[in-house]
């Protein structure tokens, strides 16, 4: 691949850490920390069920259990020479022993004897990645730029500390996103390139988003033009109609979770909450309150929501719409008016927006989730070819 693009762009870019508070103390430390235990590392296995030691609070307490993660063999492109996985196996706890993390570390990697093997796919380890600028700060760790050593390829490292992972129970929610987003190929989606752990940490390496959240842009312009949102739901539909190709219903778009490209183009991330649905219907009840879906609401009542399925995803499409034109999410108000409000598809769209766009909100916040305008009529709406037909093009050359 253009490794040496990519390189070159390596030097010039210059990406601020959000979240640092400025005098960055903590982002040193932290960077201090990623660059020091490469001594320590081990490698992930070939197992598709690998042992991710989880640490307790305590110190010297270390339980290990055994999670499942996507196996190797959905990772990088040499993985064609992978055996092939057994089925994916069940959560369980397996042992809890009294070592260092060091010494823990330390075993991990002598009884992994058969990273040597031939024929098994290539291993990553954080030796492999020259570390750069921290480029953000999420729940469970940062997320620092990356430059592979020997091909120089540039991507962004995501570090999840097991510990907090385990304290909040969020491993299923790791879980989920890397196996579906390994599995995932679209211009429009955030690619996940790989993932390896140490004692204390897993490693996701992700597709570099060169221009950073959505949500700082939408910030910082208030709102954008209408053929620059235009463009940007072009693209989420492109990348959602490949999804739901694909039977993953994400659950969880909103500015926050979307990146942007070195070129402006939109790039999905945060698998967390999506989900792998061949049955397409689904009870559970997540997401983000301000983008629920009237039939994911309970309105006050203490129902279980009603099944729902990929629809869902329109209807955050319909909010998403109006938030990018508006500058705020259509049924913000306190929690439970915000769920009165959505049950009643209640909202008000401002003066300014011109006729086509609030023609296409509206047909997608529609109550009746089989009466949400299908991607297909979305990517061919007037509001749509009216601003960004060559545009969207552009950016998605081969794409729908
Ligand atoms: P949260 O729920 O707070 O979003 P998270 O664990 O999902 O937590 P991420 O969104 O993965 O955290 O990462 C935190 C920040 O790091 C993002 O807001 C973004 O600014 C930056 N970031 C994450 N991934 C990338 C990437 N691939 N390219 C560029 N920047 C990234
Ligand atoms: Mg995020």
């Amino acid at each position: 691949m253009a490794a040496r693009t990519l390189e070159a762009r390596f030097e010039h870019l210059t990406v601020n850490d959000e979240n640092d508070p400025g005098d960055g103390t903590q982002l040193y430390q932290k960077k201090t920390l990623a660059t020091s235990t490469t001594k320590q590392l081990t490698h992930s296995t070939s197992r598709p069920n690998f042992k991710v030691a989880l640490q307790s609070q305590k110190a010297n307490t270390v339980t290990t259990t055994t999670v499942t993660l996507p196996s190797q063999q959905a990772q990088w492109k040499d993985r064609q020479n992978a055996p092939l996985p057994p089925s994916p196996g069940k959560k369980t706890q397996t042992t809890t022993t009294s070592r260092s993390s060091d010494e823990l570390a330390l075993s991990e990697r002598t009884s992994d004897s058969y990273v040597d093997r031939p024929l098994v796919p290539r291993q990553f380890h954080l030796g492999m990645f020259e570390i750069g600028r921290p480029l953000g700060k999420g729940k469970f760790g940062r997320v620092y730029l990356a430059r592979e050593r020997t091909t120089g390829f540039v991507c962004a490292l995501k570090t999840l500390y097991k510990s907090e992972l385990q304290n909040s129970s969020a491993e299923k929610q790791v879980r989920r996103e890397v196996e579906i987003q390994s599995n995932l190929r679209h211009p429009n989606i955030l690619k996940l390139y790989g993932h390896f752990h140490d004692s204390k940490r897993i490693f996701l390496i992700l597709e570099f988003a060169g221009k950073g959240e959505l949500y700082k842009h939408l910030r910082r312009e208030n709102r954008f033009p209408e053929w620059k949102a235009a463009q940007y739901i072009a693209q989420c539909a492109a990348a959602l109609k490949y999804l739901h190709r694909k039977h993953v219903i994400h659950r969880d778009i909103k500015p926050e979770n979307i990146l942007l490209g070195i070129h402006g183009e939109i790039k999905i991330a945060d698998f967390g909450w999506s989900v792998h649905a061949p049955s397409r219907r689904r009870q559970t009840l997540c997401g983000t309150l301000d983008y629920l879906p009237p039939e994911m609401v309970s309105n006050g009542r203490k129902e279980r929501p009603s099944s729902y399925n990929e629809k869902v995803d329109l209807w955050s499409l319909g909010v998403l719409t109006y938030e990018f034109l508006v500058g705020e999410a259509p049924f913000e108000d306190t929690q439970v008016m915000t769920q009165v409000r959505i049950s009643r598809a209640d909202m008000t769209i401002p003066s300014f927006v011109s006729p086509e766009a609030r023609d296409l909100i509206k047909r997608l916040l529609v109550l009746d989730p089989e009466k949400r305008l299908p991607l297909e009529d979305v990517q061919t709406h007037p509001w749509i070819v009216k601003h960004c037909a060559k545009g969207a093009r552009m950016s998605n050359p081969n794409r729908e």
